[in-house]
């Protein structure tokens, strides 16, 4: 199946994974096909350039509009499609907002894993399915780096969303035999990242602020660490995932832990700025409950994948400094 020209089907294809994912399997010959939510039609900017492309769209890439609670309509798009494998990369993927909203987090993260799973248990043509977890399942882990085998224990409700995925997809590969499979992925970064996420928002405020639109950028808690990666990377570790043998877990990480200051300085440094001079401390940023300490260990992903992380979070801040600053010049 490695080689073989492929159907995929992929679920929040307009996002930032779900656009760099699409990118790499056209050019590898296969075919896509993605779900767009009804209501984001607009938002369809990341992969506008392929919608455009009249050599691609509606030969190789198709897009097909649903929702993820809507049941039917996502199976009928199984049946019509029949994939060889499905990406589910669409969920409410903000933390913070989490806090906010936390019904709609579950229904769409939690519940529509599981209406997912439940199609295609009753499928004759059961696609190799992938659900992209999360480290945020580990919450406040017990054990630094996490693996495959650590305890989940979420602290935030899109955490405990992502569990309850997360665990759904073992017990149908368990339970039900499904080719189903977590890609536990830790934050990984591009200049496609929402606007919302801390990286990018230091991004687009090192390029103001260098370009003199504006001087200052408020944030929350700054001494939080994460293990932060390039998103372009973690889409070919979820590629590689669907063409083993045999359904398995994997953490994605680049096994490396910075802080969000660490983050900053590499981002200011990298056009000649001193983040103190620019950050001020804002509580409405600070979150109620907060992941303060997460690490993976991508071992078995180096393993049995043959994958590594590559970009370092230096030249990652860099290359997303760079980019916003040719976006408003
Ligand atoms: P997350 O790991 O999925 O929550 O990714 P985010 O990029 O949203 O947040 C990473 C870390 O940055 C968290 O610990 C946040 O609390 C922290 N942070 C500090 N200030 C901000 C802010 O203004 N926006 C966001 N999104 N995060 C912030």
């Amino acid at each position: 199946m490695t080689n073989s020209a492929t159907t995929s089907l992929i679920t929040g294809i307009t996002g930032q994974d779900g656009s760099y994912l699409t990118e790499r399997l056209l050019s590898q010959g296969h075919t896509v096909h993605g779900i767009v939510r009804r209501s984001s039609t607009t938002a369809r900017g990341r992969i506008d350039h392929l919608y455009h492309d009249k050599n691609i769209y509606n030969q190789r890439l198709f897009l097909h509009y649903a929702d993820l609670n809507d049941s039917t309509t996502i199976r009928r798009i199984l049946v019509k499609t029949q994939p060889d494998h499905m990406y589910h990369l669409a969920g409410q993927s903000h933390v913070g907002t989490s806090f906010e909203i936390p019904e709609t987090t579950s229904q769409f993260t939690a519940m529509g894993t599981l209406k997912i799973l439940e199609i295609l248990r009753d499928l004759e043509k059961q696609p190799r399915f992938l659900h992209i977890s999360s480290s945020e399942i580990f919450g406040r882990p017990d054990q630094s780096p996490q693996d495959e085998s650590t305890a989940m224990r979420p602290v935030t409700p899109y955490g405990v969303a992502k569990t309850f995925a997360t665990q759904m997809v073992q017990l149908y590969r368990e339970s039900f035999g499904l080719f189903a499979c977590n890609a536990i992925c830790y934050n990984h970064e591009s200049p496609r990242r929402g606007e919302s996420f801390v990286t990018r928002k230091i991004a687009r405020a090192v390029a103001a602020i260098h370009a003199g639109h504006s001087d200052k950028l408020r944030l929350g808690t700054i001494d939080s660490r994460r293990d932060w990666g390039y998103a372009p990377e973690y889409v070919d570790a979820m590629h590689r995932m669907l063409c083993q043998d045999q359904p398995d877990d994997f953490i994605i990480a680049t096994g490396r832990q910075h802080s969000v200051e660490d983050f900053l300085a590499f981002a200011f440094d990298s056009v000649g700025l001193n983040w103190k001079d620019h950050v001020e401390h804002d509580a409405k940023y600070v979150r109620p409950s907060e992941v303060s300490n997460l690490v993976g260990n991508p071992a078995k992903a180096e393993k049995q994948l043959g994958w590594t992380a590559q970009t370092q979070l230096p030249e990652l801040a860099a290359l997303m400094v760079k980019r916003e600053i040719e976006r408003i010049t």
